[in-house]
């Protein structure tokens, strides 16, 4: 099995759900005692978040490519970055590491065409719904992407980092999301991104009147291929 360099941490209670659903689905592919061959680094987010928020997103390369650098050097042979928002540096990361990276919005892409759907919502951080990076990457390949009103992505920006990337998931949050989820649905999205690693923790696939694409585990599927291709 090849090893893949996971980069976590962001938040850590993402990355657990990451460690735990690469185990099982390599688990489940190939049998018997069969785990993940994996190599963690998992960063202290807090002065990551700090540099997002300062806008320093060249300090955040720096941290996040230098912690690659030690995936590569321990033998890793492609990177798995754990979060949506920090692939505002993914170009970064790869070249710091000389690595490839298995891209989060590709898989989801892939997901969302597979299934037909072409005018999707956005749920994630400000970075993620406001700048181009992710967007964009999924307008190129064919996707109609809505993200919310201003006040909405206050919301949903505020309950990722003031309780989600702290493990706090609470119903009233909740009850927020499904009610942005609607609006969206109203400016007729067909389906949902849960584009940011931790919102899986509060809402699943069935929670609302539309599909919702969940990230981590779409990201999840994409690293036990790698790992399990030969
Ligand atoms: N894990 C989150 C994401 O998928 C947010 C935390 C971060 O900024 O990395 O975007």
């Amino acid at each position: 099995m090849r090893l893949l360099g996971v980069l976590g941490g962001m938040s850590w209670t993402s990355t657990g759900l990451y460690y735990r659903g690469l185990n099982a689905g390599v688990a489940d592919r190939l049998g018997g005692l069969h785990s993940a061959r994996l190599l963690l680094h998992s960063v202290d987010f807090a002065p990551v978040a700090q540099a997002q928020h300062d806008g320093d997103w060249d300090l955040t390369a720096q941290v996040l490519g230098a912690a690659a650098g030690t995936l590569e050097l321990g033998g890793a042979e492609a990177i798995l970055l754990a979060t949506n928002t920090m692939h505002r540096v993914a170009g970064e990361i790869e070249d710091a590491a000389g690595l490839p990276l298995l891209h989060i919005a590709d898989p989801t892409a892939a997901a969302l065409l597979a299934d037909g759907r072409r005018r999707v919502g956005l749920l994630a951080t400000r970075f993620t719904m406001e700048e181009r990076f992710y967007v964009g990457r999924l307008h190129e390949q064919g996707l109609d992407v809505v993200v919310p009103g201003e006040r909405d992505r206050a919301t949903v920006h505020g309950i990722i980092y003031d309780e989600l990337v702290r493990d706090v998931v609470r119903p009233e949050s909740r009850d927020a999301y499904l009610a942005v989820v609607d609006r969206l649905v109203a400016a007729g999205v067909e389906a949902v991104v849960l584009g940011c690693t931790e919102i899986t923790l509060l809402l699943q696939d069935g929670d609302a009147d539309v599909p919702l694409y969940d990230t981590t585990a779409l990201h999840v599927a994409a690293g036990v291929d790698w790992l399990c291709a030969d």
